[in-house]
């Protein structure tokens, strides 16, 4: 009999892909009944966009390289990334302190390896900084977030939640733009907390994936710019650049220590040894590519802007649903907790149980709070609002950008018709559960 890993007991399967099994399986029922709604997918978190044509054109035309390359990436391809982080980010950046990776998500599991200290992740959170923390064994603490203040995590939250690990280093997960909230920091905030760091012996994995669709990224600031020594930044193209599959990821680390680059390139040679050579000649693509990535990712944001505004008003609309307003990245976090009394008594005891049964009834699904680390009777949930039709609707933006808000309407009408009926099944449902009743798929 082959044994396993005791400790892999307490961490679970993504629950995204849980929900997509889920999925296929209510609407495998589903025909076999004779039931053909559609599904509505609040619970997906990728790009809806196709990946830039120069990105797709360098991947093919590189196919055939098929030689390992340096671990750390191409000379020319880091010193690519330095200079867009310098481009967009306004920070000091050159390419020895970058490092790429088969997805930032190796990233930080590498980073996670090789930086010593107890993992404090802000919650909700993204699903997988904990299930990684686990698998490597490390001590986690969970810092719980406050509405008012918007779901950031505030100095005195983290100052409190530390006390208890004495002064040795931290090693803080800091997400912006925020999945699952969409929030983003100013940059006033983010020097508060780099105070509390630099006080407080703590190393920032500053996790901005997301960082080119904040809505307003004029005003985006990296947590590189006001603390530099102390932060390692994470990145890639999975989001900005609608190439997740690609697998193509990238961590920029502070100058000093020497040891800490040296270390996480052991952790990345002995794991993962380098990149696919053809999808980094396609990643020199997407960070060298000038105006034409420019522009995508730019049009990209418009899109993902107005999608994100609307289905969060829509949201915060309904009777007993609190909506975050997001200002970037693809998901909003709604609070369904003014039904918890009437969820309980209807004998759907968890936020899991709440979106299995409004998957079933209304073809709808949410990423329960369980999945972001809240406690499993905590009704809040992940919204994504990228279920729709990408390209069509990027390129008929393109064609005719609208100009005023009847014609933003009259746009999301035609390409975001979907998530709209979604929001309408989750208004439906809740009036149900608010009338004490139980909704059934009809
Ligand atoms: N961080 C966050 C917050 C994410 O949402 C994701 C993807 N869902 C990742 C990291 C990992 O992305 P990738 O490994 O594709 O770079």
């Amino acid at each position: 009999m082959i044994r396993v890993e005791p400790h892999l007991q307490a961490v679970s399967l993504p629950a995204n892909l849980r929900i997509n099994d889920q999925i296929s399986e209510y609407r495998a029922r589903c025909e076999a009944e004779g039931c053909d709604a559609p599904y509505h997918h609040f619970a997906f978190g990728q790009s809806p966009f196709p990946p830039p044509p120069d990105v797709v054109e360098a991947l093919a035309q590189n196919a055939k390289k098929h030689s390992y390359l340096p671990t750390a990436g191409l000379p020319e391809l880091r010193e690519a990334i330095a200079a867009y982080h310098v481009r967009h980010f306004r920070v000091a950046c050159s390419g020895e302190q970058v490092v790429c990776s088969p997805g930032s998500k190796e990233m930080i599991a590498a980073i996670m390896t090789a930086v010593a200290g107890p993992v404090i992740v802000p919650t909700p959170s993204w699903v997988s900084y904990l299930p990684q923390a686990r698998i490597l064994k490390r001590q986690v603490i969970g810092l719980r977030t406050r509405e008012e203040d918007g779901y950031k995590l505030a100095p005195d939250v983290l100052i409190r939640g530390i006390q208890q690990l004495g002064s040795s280093q931290k090693i803080l997960v800091l997400n912006h733009p925020h999945n699952p909230t969409g929030a983003v920091y100013t940059e006033d905030e983010l020097g508060e907390l780099a105070d509390v760091c630099r006080r407080e012996n703590i190393v920032v994995i500053a996790d901005e994936i997301y960082a080119l669709t904040a809505f307003d990224f004029d005003s985006f600031t990296s947590m590189m710019k006001v603390y530099p020594e102390g932060t390692i930044v994470t990145g890639g193209l999975s989001k900005d650049r609608s190439s997740g599959g690609y697998r193509f990821g990238v961590g920029i680390f502070p100058k000093e220590p020497s040891e800490l680059l040296e270390s996480v390139l052991k952790v990345a040679g002995s794991t993962y040894s380098c990149v696919a050579a053809p999808v980094q000649y396609a990643a020199l693509a997407a960070y060298s590519g000038g105006s034409s990535v420019d522009a995508y990712v730019r049009d990209c944001r418009a899109v993902n802007t107005l999608a994100g505004r609307l289905i969060s008003s829509k949201l915060a609309a309904l009777d007993g649903v609190k909506s975050t307003t997001p200002r970037g990245a693809f998901y909003l976090y709604a609070d369904f907790n003014a039904q918890a009394e009437q969820f309980k008594q209807l004998d759907l005891s968890s936020c899991a149980h709440f979106c299995e049964n409004l998957l079933e009834v209304e073809h709808t699904a949410l990423l329960p709070g369980d999945a972001l680390l809240l406690p499993a009777d905590d009704y809040s949930v992940r919204c994504s609002f990228v279920d729709y039709d990408g390209e069509k609707a990027l390129s008929a933006w393109r064609d005719d950008p609208p100009k005023d808000e009847s014609d933003e309407m009259r746009f999301a009408q035609k390409h975001f018709e979907i998530m709209l009926a979604g929001v309408s099944n989750i208004g439906r449902y809740v009036d149900e559960i608010r009338a004490g009743k139980r909704p059934t798929h009809g």
